[in-house]
């Protein structure tokens, strides 16, 4: 290693690399010459950006579902070369506004309550990241037949997430038969098929015609093309989390909209993270964006005429470039926030995040780009959102028509409505997790029956009213 001439140089060569060094040299001053990092926002700008939020006159929202996940990778061997699996865990978790409201009103939080916090449904994946082969295979097609298999597989008595992965790449809410799905190449090291056509009824696995061995409906997430035999598969996991995560958000999604679609526009869906999907897998992204068109363009049965948009779904994110950017315009926020008080407005403020505000301030780059920030990986728009009682979150929440560079309040589905139920979670982007402690001690009202079961018993609830 001492003497490679790539990769990493040993750290006794680097100590010798003295920042004061490297700030010295001509060419690292002839490079920071050319760079520019994001300044900060002032607070006039902000004042002008910042949107009122207005209460809703009727909240439809009665039940959030809360989408999260996490991965740990663990070694199977320890001495050299080290053997990997990652263990995925990921799955929703149900409660009602109603039951949460009814809690803050309580000044003691019995421990059952506590232990009542339970996901409605966990998914497990066990995925070999490193040196380890399934059946003599390679680690790229040991880790395709294992996807193929966890995707395919009856959870509890669950449908498969795998029929929704084929609802959302087929976008079979459309009824069109017509949609297909091409893969560049056969997944399959060493074949030469390229252009390979998927249909809506293409079977789960079939044989390749040129090399006899399977393709998966599974490949269309190419998490395969980044895995390499040597280096391992740690590269795609945070990926895969985020696909199987979004998935199982579309699972719920389509399971209420075939049941009962108006029921859609009770439940709030919340995912950890934005609305996007980096890696190979931003091809879900086209869908993703057309499943939210669709429902947003639902005509509403009491007046035909009108279309009542059905998805309430918003990406909270925890971390980040936007999170940290939200944090250091608080105090502006606070103000414009004071200053409305000042006039008798108590209302949360939202900053909408048009493409200019993002490549100034958040994200360097060029703030005149005709290409939307996020269009080929993002399926809503950004926004900063101070909370009435303090709370500040970074969200994305689909906009209406597609990819907007320039969102206005009014672009956003159902904004009103899905901020208002935001702001009663109170899970600040400063607690780690989704659903925070503080939150999950309130919560009732949960159970361990699989998803599908468990919305048809709000279904009947819902029904019942
Ligand atoms: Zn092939």
């Amino acid at each position: 290693m001492a003497y490679s001439s790539r990769g990493r140089k040993p750290m006794e060569r680097a100590s010798k690399i003295s920042h004061a060094n490297i700030i010295a040299s001509p060419e690292v001053q002839a490079l920071l010459s050319e760079c520019s990092i994001p300044r900060v926002a002032d607070t006039e700008t902000i004042a002008e950006l910042l949107v009122q939020v207005p209460d809703p006159e009727k909240q439809p929202i009665k039940a959030v579902i809360a989408v999260d996940g996490s991965f740990r990778e663990a070694l199977v061997r320890d001495e050299f070369p080290s053997a990997t699996l990652t263990f995925f865990a990921f799955g929703p978790l149900y409660f009602k506004l109603e039951d949460l409201r009814q809690l803050d009103h309580e000044t003691f939080i019995a421990p059952e309550d506590l232990a009542k916090l339970k996901t409605i449904q966990r998914f497990p994946l066990a995925v070999p990241t490193r040196n380890i082969s399934r059946r003599g295979l390679g680690l790229q097609d040991s880790i395709r037949l294992t996807l193929h298999e966890f995707l395919f597989k009856r959870h509890h008595d669950d449908e498969p997430l795998g029929v929704t992965l084929r609802w959302l790449v087929f976008r079979q809410w459309t009824g069109d038969r017509t949609q297909s799905r091409t893969l560049e190449h056969c997944p399959n090291l060493g074949c030469t098929r390229e252009k390979i056509v998927l249909l809506p009824d293409t079977p789960d696995v079939f044989d390749c015609q040129v090399c006899g061995k399977p393709i998966y409906l599974a490949d269309v997430l190419r998490l395969h093309e980044l895995v390499d035999d040597e280096q391992g598969a740690s590269r795609i996991t945070p990926y895969l989390l985020s696909a199987l995560e979004t998935l199982a958000l579309v699972h719920l999604i389509r399971a209420l909209w075939e049941m009962k679609p108006l029921l859609l526009r009770e439940v709030l869906f919340i995912k950890d993270g934005p609305l996007a999907l980096f890696g190979q897998v931003f091809t879900l992204v086209e869908p993703l964006k057309d499943l939210a068109t669709f429902l947003g363009q639902f005509p509403d049965p009491a007046n035909p005429t009108r279309t009542l948009p059905l998805l309430n779904v918003v990406g909270l994110e925890k971390s980040g470039s936007f999170v940290e950017h939200a944090a250091n315009i608080e105090k502006s926020l606070d103000k414009a926030q004071d200053a409305a008080r000042a006039d008798g407005i108590d209302a949360g403020v939202m900053l909408p995040l048009s493409n200019e505000y993002i490549y100034k301030y958040v994200i360097p780059g060029d703030p005149g780009s005709t290409i939307p920030y996020g269009q080929n990986t993002y399926w809503g728009g950004k926004m900063i959102f101070k909370a009435k009682d303090g709370s500040t979150y970074v969200a994305t929440v689909p906009t209406f028509g597609g990819h907007k560079s320039k969102p206005e309040f009014k672009d956003f589905m159902n904004l009103t409505e899905v901020l208002a139920a935001v702001s009663e979670l109170r899970c600040s982007m400063y607690d780690n997790a989704l659903i925070p402690v503080a939150l999950a001690n309130r919560l009732v009202s949960l159970s361990e029956a699989p998803s599908s079961r468990i919305l048809e018993t709000f279904a009947k609830d819902s029904i019942r009213r």
